[in-house]
């Protein structure tokens, strides 16, 4: 199994590329990722996690696993702080203010249109999954002050979460 990558990663910080091919290759490595994602464990997990740099998520807020190919056309709508960590960044949490319902349109592995939506856990994974595929880590959601405090944190104790 793929490792997840950690925070300081290159491929976490660069903008993902499109997925061109529908094939079995696509269903393969969405696979793997729900496989990755449950076995961390996880509710979203995003290819460049991964060390792939395509654009490419799966989630599962709380309904089954969703595969997203090409997210595209964020929609955004209200305000809510809640405490949200990330796979790469093992054992950290922070409060974070996002907007509260998220919509976004991508494909499935078969290359269909589809559009995933809502708030609460649905919303927040949608947004801090398709920040993963722009090269952005859930650190650039914090405010100035919190994140110069979360970077100290994170280079005098390195990742505790990792062996939990
Ligand atoms: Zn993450």
């Amino acid at each position: 199994m793929k490792e997840i990558v950690q925070f300081g990663h290159p491929s976490l910080k660069i903008t993902s590329s499109e997925v061109l091919k529908f094939d079995s290759e696509l269903k393969t490595l969405t696979d793997e990722m729900i496989d990755i994602m449950y076995n961390a464990p996880g509710v979203g997990l995003a290819a460049p996690q991964i060390g792939i740099n395509k654009n490419i998520f799966v989630f599962d807020a709380g309904d089954g696993p969703k595969v997203a190919v090409n997210p595209h056309n964020l929609k955004l709508d209200g305000s809510v702080t809640f405490m949200e960590g990330c796979l790469s960044l093992p054992g950290y949490y922070w409060d974070i203010e996002r907007a509260e319902y998220a919509s976004l349109d991508c494909y499935d592995i078969n290359g269909r249109q589809i559009t995933y939506e809502g708030d609460d856990l649905t919303g927040r994974v949608l947004q801090h999954e398709y920040d993963h595929l722009k090269g952005k880590v859930l650190l650039t959601a914090l405010k100035r002050k919190e994140r110069k405090i979360a970077l100290k944190n994170i280079s005098l104790n390195g990742f505790p979460g990792k062996d939990v």
